[in-house]
């Protein structure tokens, strides 16, 4: 209950920021437990907006980075949609919740396979009326996931040095990507739409740092 009370007053914040800015993202942000979602001995911090470590060098974005990515993302309940960098499942959790209300899906690709099996237990125990939603892949998801293309949306949640040529080719005309673009130290969040005729048009969000996507369009380990 308490965790619930701290979920809510979170929300408030994100909504007086101008982060949360639509009703479908505030009702995903009040429905998901964030505290399943973090290690254990992590879960009185679940409800500060910041970045948490979940093992294996990676980390739980901050609540106020999902949510801009998600309104960003500006997903649609019909939407299928894949997600590149699943992490702990927590954004792939509230995108599930969006598709959840009008039979969309989520697509999402995690390439530490303990990850990504971790990020199936953390949706059992928190939302596992969600499960039927989400599809979740272990792989290199900097080629995308060419099986289940196109989408109408991709976001990725990992920093690439440059839009990978393949997550472009398996966007839907008009559909949308939200991908970190940058160095190791900085990257901007751009939001990339393909439009009716199949040309792109790109837009600058707001600067973000985010662990690095690593394989074939991502970073080579050994550039780390
Ligand atoms: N969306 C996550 C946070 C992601 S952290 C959450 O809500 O918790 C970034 C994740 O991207 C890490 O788990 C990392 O292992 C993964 N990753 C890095 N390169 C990848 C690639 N090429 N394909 C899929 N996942 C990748």
């Amino acid at each position: 209950m308490q965790l619930y009370e701290e979920r809510r007053r979170l929300v408030e914040v994100l909504k007086s920021e101008g982060v949360i800015r639509s009703s479908l993202v505030e009702e995903a942000f009040l429905h998901i437990p964030r505290e399943h979602f973090v290690p254990e001995h992590l879960k009185q911090y679940a409800y500060v907006d910041s970045p948490l470590p979940i093992g294996f060098g990676q980390t739980i974005s901050a609540p106020h980075m999902v949510a801009i990515m998600t309104e960003e993302l500006a997903a649609q309940p019909s939407d299928t949609i894949l997600e590149i960098g699943t992490g702990s499942g927590y954004q792939a959790a509230i995108l599930a919740y969006i598709v959840s209300k009008g039979g969309g899906h989520v697509y999402t690709v995690e390439i530490v396979p303990e990850l990504s099996k971790r990020a199936v237990e953390n949706f059992a125990k928190a939302v596992p009326e969600l499960l039927d939603y989400t599809t979740f892949v272990t792989g290199d998801g900097s080629k995308g996931l060419e099986i289940f293309a196109p989408y109408n949306r991709i976001i990725v949640t990992a920093a690439a040095p440059s839009i990978p040529e393949p997550l472009i080719k398996q966007l839907k005309p008009c559909g949308r990507l939200v991908i970190p673009v940058g160095n190791r130290w900085g990257q901007v969040l751009l939001v990339v739409d393909k439009l009716r005729d199949g040309s792109i048009k790109i837009r600058e969000s707001v600067p973000c740092i985010f662990v690095p996507l690593v394989g074939e369009f991502g970073w080579n380990r050994y550039e780390l």
